[in-house]
């Protein structure tokens, strides 16, 4: 069973998101359990918790359908010590909301090193942030999601995402999410089925499938090994469908959320009905 949606909007509280998952025909979605922008957050109420969860009950979503993203501000391999323990307090404090909301899973960009610190060291700050966080929390995977490697983002080499699971001592609670755009922008080259086959058996090689939970699906703005990250609507851009094809026809992407973020909200009821058939033929 392939779960299929998109990232949608939590605007207005949280347990608007799995209304407008419905909306689209979505089977998962994505959401951001706090503005994304924003340090601060308000807690979730009693009252959002529990609209939250009945919605989600009443519309068939459970907890692997789900994928919610951390904020854009944390960055846990940060090199200064303050701003690495802001973004660590933050990082609980989403695992947190994620708990509450019943979710199981917590979607992260992995962190940059900012060029003050080398790669191994971003890297293993980064596997001491998750530790601490799984140690102060209970129930939550830490979802690592590999990136495009703009700037000094890490995580956008399947080595990267390999030395920090090495590093996590609690192997049942950390976890990978793949981006089609960022694999692409990272020189991992999506456009035939053949590659596909050749970088899915390499990440199964490096990562392990057993770590996949989640995948973007987007079109890719950027070119190939740009390490630009800029998404696109699938039938636009650079990466063609041949990936679409591939992941829908391939039971290894059955039973974890699959979830668009492509740029134009108005295709994303089309985009579904379209993956949707893919999987079904
Ligand atoms: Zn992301
Ligand atoms: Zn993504």
């Amino acid at each position: 069973m392939k779960y299929i949606g998109a990232h949608v909007s939590a605007s207005g509280g949280v347990e608007n998101a799995p209304l407008n998952a419905v909306a689209i025909g979505a089977t998962a979605f994505a959401l951001f359990t706090k503005n994304q922008r924003r340090w601060e957050a308000k807690p979730l109420t009693g009252k959002n918790i529990e609209a939250f969860k009945a919605n989600c009950a009443e519309h068939g979503f459970g907890p692997e359908q789900v994928l919610p993203h951390d904020s854009y501000l944390i960055n846990l391999g940060h090199a200064d010590k303050g701003a690495l323990q802001k973004s660590r307090t933050a990082f609980i404090d989403e695992l947190q909301r994620c708990r509450q909301l019943g979710l199981i899973y917590l979607n992260f960009h992995p962190g940059s090193h900012l060029r003050r610190i080398s790669e191994t060291e971003c890297l293993a700050l980064i596997a001491e942030s998750i530790n601490i966080a799984l140690d102060q929390t209970e129930g939550v995977t830490a979802v690592i999601e590999n990136t495009a490697g703009q700037g000094s983002n890490l995580g956008f080499k399947f080595e990267q995402l390999a030395e920090i699971i090495d590093q996590v001592e609690d192997k049942s609670r950390v976890a990978v999410c793949l981006d089609t755009c960022h694999a692409f922008a990272a020189g991992y080259d999506l456009r035939s089925t053949e590659l596909c086959e050749a970088v899915f058996a390499e990440f199964d090689a490096v990562v392990g499938f057993q770590y996949l939970k989640g995948m973007h699906l987007n079109g890719s703005k950027s070119e190939f090994n740009s390490h630009v990250d800029r998404h696109h609507s699938l039938d636009q851009g650079n990466l063609g469908l041949d990936v679409f094809h591939y992941l829908m026809s391939d039971s290894r992407f059955d039973g974890i959320p699959l979830i668009l973020e492509t740029i134009d909200t108005d295709l994303w009821p089309k985009e579904i009905e379209w993956l949707k058939s893919l999987a079904a033929a």
